[in-house]
């Protein structure tokens, strides 16, 4: 039923850059058996879930939605999706991205644009826009995208479905193409919070193939989902609240706060007077080290290789002058410029300082309260085009999402309620580090 939702829908939405019909078909058709026989594995067995072309597959083509990629099939399989082929989950197609995983919209796609299941002339977000617009178009019931910036919560808020960003750590990164290596997780996209839960119980935990990826066991998430929080304290932040909010999202999230207080939950105010400076932080950091990382993608090791070229240095820069899209050419160069020599201590570094600032205040903070809730974005679901020829427009609609990031802490996207106009809005959830079950079980009350 998934590949017939696909075939009807796909065609307007564009979620899908390669789907793969018969080995979905045999996997279901071992869950059935399974199934029957008693044998079944877990909440995801024989369920389909679409992956963002960032996270590779073996024998399946890993895009990251670029040209530099095309026709790239990867040799090994990322530990999550191991993890969910043994969980019997059915790795079902892969979606669209923002080129390399930069971007907040669908549009830096070098194949396609994405569309919002809701309103097709409007962007389901990004970068995971394929992976939020496959799920709330019931094209699958999962999906499993990368958060290095917001691009699990942004498209999970603005496509009305649960986004989960793990803690930094968390979740093995081993198999996800590398943008921000310090700053990004795999995390779920689905219909509900269990969905969340039960895809984030399957992929979290430790992998030898990580060294970032923590040693402690995952906690079980499903297992205390259904059991209110008591004595609720939600953190506040002014910061959160101020110009730039759109009133429709501020009265949702207001409303949401409201529900919480209905359930025995206090709201408490707080501040984080280092979030104005995220955004500039972020633009630094993330940049700099997706230099870094791109630079693998030389013309030799990997996919795309031009043919205008003299000598070795020439084909380094036809490759990457063809392949690379205009946002990922200007990360590159930003990113190089923080860098380089006589720059670095100016911009580089002064960002890895006010990181820090910024994870304090998030730890001041959350001596007051157990979860701070706020908007995921600023406004609902902007038009395809509206923002395209404007990056900084762009990168200040990610003001709620990337502090997460740069902090390394948790963070969920909940439905929350819908414009007037029929656009779906998003309720923002974070906590302290490692607290995964906490906002899972906050986010729960919400449904
Ligand atoms: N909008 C962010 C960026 O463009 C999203 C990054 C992400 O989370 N992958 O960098």
């Amino acid at each position: 039923s998934c590949l017939n939702a696909i075939d009807q829908r796909d065609g307007s939405i564009g979620a899908f850059l390669h789907v793969d019909r018969e080995r979905a078909l045999q996997a279901a058709e071992a869950s059935d058996l399974r199934r029957s026989t008693g044998e079944v594995r877990g909440p995801l067995d024989g369920l389909p879930i679409s992956i963002k072309d960032a996270i590779c597959e073996a024998g399946q083509p890993a895009t990251c939605a670029s040209r530099i990629l095309e026709g790239y099939v990867s040799p090994y399989s990322a530990t999550v999706i191991d993890r969910l082929h043994a969980a019997g989950a059915i790795p079902l197609g892969r979606v669209n991205l923002d080129e390399f995983a930069m971007g907040s919209s669908s549009e830096n796609s070098a194949y396609q644009l994405t569309h919002n299941p809701w309103d097709l002339t409007r962007t389901p977000g990004g970068s995971s826009s394929g992976s939020a617009a496959s799920v709330a178009a019931r094209m699958v019931p999962g999906s499993l995208g990368s958060d290095t910036g917001g691009s699990i919560r942004q498209p999970a808020s603005l496509c009305g479905v649960v986004g989960l960003k793990p803690t930094y750590g968390r979740v093995s990164r081993y198999g996800l193409v590398a943008f921000a290596s310090s700053l990004e997780q795999i995390g779920p996209f689905s219909l509900d919070v269990f969905g969340a839960a039960a895809l984030l119980q399957t992929i979290a935990g430790h992998d030898p193939h990580d060294s970032t990826c923590v040693n402690t066991p995952a906690e079980d998430y499903l297992q205390t989902l259904d059991t209110p929080l008591a004595d609720l304290r939600i953190g506040v932040p002014k910061e959160y609240f101020g110009e730039g909010l759109d009133p429709e999202v501020q009265n949702i999230v207001e409303e949401a706060l409201a529900v919480y207080t209905q359930h025995g939950a206090k709201l408490v105010p707080v501040e984080l007077p280092h979030s104005k400076y995220s955004v500039a932080t972020y633009y630094i950091i993330a940049p700099s080290e997706a230099s870094s990382n791109l630079a693998r993608f030389d013309g030799i090791h990997y996919g795309y290789r031009s043919p205008n070229f003299t000598d070795l240095e020439s084909l380094y820069a036809a490759s990457r002058g063809e392949g690379f899209g205009p946002e990922v050419k200007r990360r590159i160069m930003l990113g190089t410029y923080a860098l380089s020599a006589g720059y670095a201590d100016k911009y580089y570094v002064k960002a890895l300082q006010i990181r820090r600032l910024i994870r304090q205040d998030f730890d001041a903070a959350f001596q007051q309260c157990d979860v701070i809730a706020g908007p995921v974005t600023p406004t609902p679901a902007f038009k395809l085009g509206e923002l395209a020829d404007d990056p900084l427009a762009m990168y200040l609609s990610d003001i709620y999402t990337i502090a997460a990031n740069l902090a390394g802490i948790p963070a969920i996207s909940i439905p929350a309620g819908w414009t007037a106009s029929g656009l779906p809005v998003g309720l923002q959830l974070q906590g302290p580090v490692f607290t995964e079950s906490r906002l899972l079980r906050a986010a729960r009350m919400l449904e």
